[in-house]
């Protein structure tokens, strides 16, 4: 294990990103507490954990001269963004440890490969068919309409996807996607979404956050509530013991999140995962007495994992770039200080100078001392923010 403070090389021990986003901001924060020095690998060079590290490395994420850098500087090294190239990750694991692997990050960029590892989970996916041909295509199932289509590789917050009625739109938005590897899903009646984020050492322990109840809107998520009860226990106790079983089956090192829809009939079907902390699980900052992002930092130096407690129930806002513009789309600020006065507010903004229309700017955990308290204090600010 590295040891926070440790003299490693004549260096304090330090930890590495690859990717400067908010995750990377609350991963390199959480490394700090615990007294590690941090370095972040990012294009960007306004990135919002570029400007929270010890070292910036301002550089593409296939620069190779910029992973030598990484790895000169960082003893273990990380990701907080699945797109990160699984070649650049192979590439670092030769000179440092790095988790998660490079094959289970490869795994969560291609929805194709996803779909098929959930065999091991115990719960299935929605119904679905690979596209990648004209006779793809044509062989579609009739039961699959209407439907969802999703390029195989790099789509999130709802993008890369298209919702299709009919064999003539499904055709249309492949054709309109440039034909490229996609996964057709049956569109399903969901009740509820929920999320598993799970922690497994390089030792195979593993631990859990409580599961997330998640609402989403336009595809990308705007709420979730973590209390007991938020969703039925027996669901919450499937969707927990498949998002283990699954960490354990990949051999997974590192933060996992596993996406499930509950169905109208009360059935569980998974997702998809991501390879590192999730933005549902942010409430574990504020609301636990041990967040993703430290388990995170604790995996990856293989560090004990001591299973986290929540002790407030939360309910989490996402604070999107619409917020920063008026019905004219001029700037506006919100309204922070009437926020801030409300009990259990706790508000975290990622540093990002320019609000765009769905970027997230940042997110407001509420706690309380009962759900009901926490939501309420949540729906006055939904409110003041308009
Ligand atoms: P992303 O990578 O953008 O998060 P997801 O596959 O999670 O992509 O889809 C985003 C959201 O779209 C989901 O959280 C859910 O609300 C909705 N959605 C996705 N697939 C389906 C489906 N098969 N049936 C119904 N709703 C879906
Ligand atoms: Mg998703």
């Amino acid at each position: 294990p590295l040891l926070p403070g440790q003299i490693i090389e004549g260096r304090p021990a330090t930890l590495g990103v690859l990717g400067g986003g908010q995750l990377g901001r609350m991963f390199v924060r959480a490394a700090q507490a615990l007294g590690f020095e941090t370095v972040v690998l990012d294009p960007d060079p306004a990135s919002p954990a570029g400007r929270s590290c010890h070292h910036f490395i301002q550089a593409a994420y296939e620069d190779a001269e910029a992973l030598r850098e990484m790895a000169r500087l960082a003893h273990a090294i990380t990701t907080e963004f699945e797109n990160v190239p699984a070649a650049s990750l192979r590439e670092l694991a030769r000179l440092r440890p790095v988790t998660p692997s490079a094959d289970t990050v490869a795994i969560a960029q291609d929805r194709i490969r996803e779909k098929a590892c959930f065999a091991q989970s115990g719960v299935p996916p929605a119904p679905h068919a690979v596209i990648e041909t004209e006779a793809d295509l044509a062989a579609v199932a009739e039961n699959l309409l209407p439907g969802v289509l999703k390029t195989a590789r790099l789509g999130y917050d709802g993008k890369g996807q298209a919702r299709v009625g009919t064999r003539q739109e499904l055709a249309d938005a492949w054709h309109g996607m440039g034909r490229r590897a996609c996964v057709l899903e049956k569109r399903l009646p969901l009740a509820a979404e929920c999320s598993v984020i799970v922690a497994r050492g390089r030792d195979g322990q593993t631990v859990s956050l409580p599961v997330q109840r998640n609402l989403h809107r336009n595809g990308i998520l705007a709420v979730s509530e973590i209390h007991e009860g938020n969703i039925p226990a027996p669901l919450a106790a499937q969707a927990q013991a498949a998002t283990c079983r699954l960490a354990h089956e990949l051999g997974y090192v590192g933060v996992l999140c596993v996406e499930y829809f509950v169905l109208e009939d009360g059935s569980l079907i998974v997702n998809e995962i991501a390879p590192r902390p999730h933005n549902s699980g942010h409430y574990s900052i504020d609301a636990c007495d041990l967040s993703q992002f430290e388990l995170q930092a604790r995996a990856l130096a293989g560090l004990p994992l001591s299973a986290p407690r929540q002790h407030s129930p939360a309910i989490m806002l996402n604070l999107l770039g619409d917020l920063w513009l008026d019905a004219a789309g001029q700037p506006r600020q919100p309204p922070w200080r009437q926020i801030l006065a409300l009990p259990g507010a706790h508000l975290h903004l990622y540093g990002k100078t320019e609000a765009r229309p769905g970027r997230k700017m940042g997110h407001l955990t509420f706690t309380g001392p009962t759900p009901q308290a926490a939501r309420a204090n949540a729906q006055t600010a939904a409110a003041l923010l308009g």
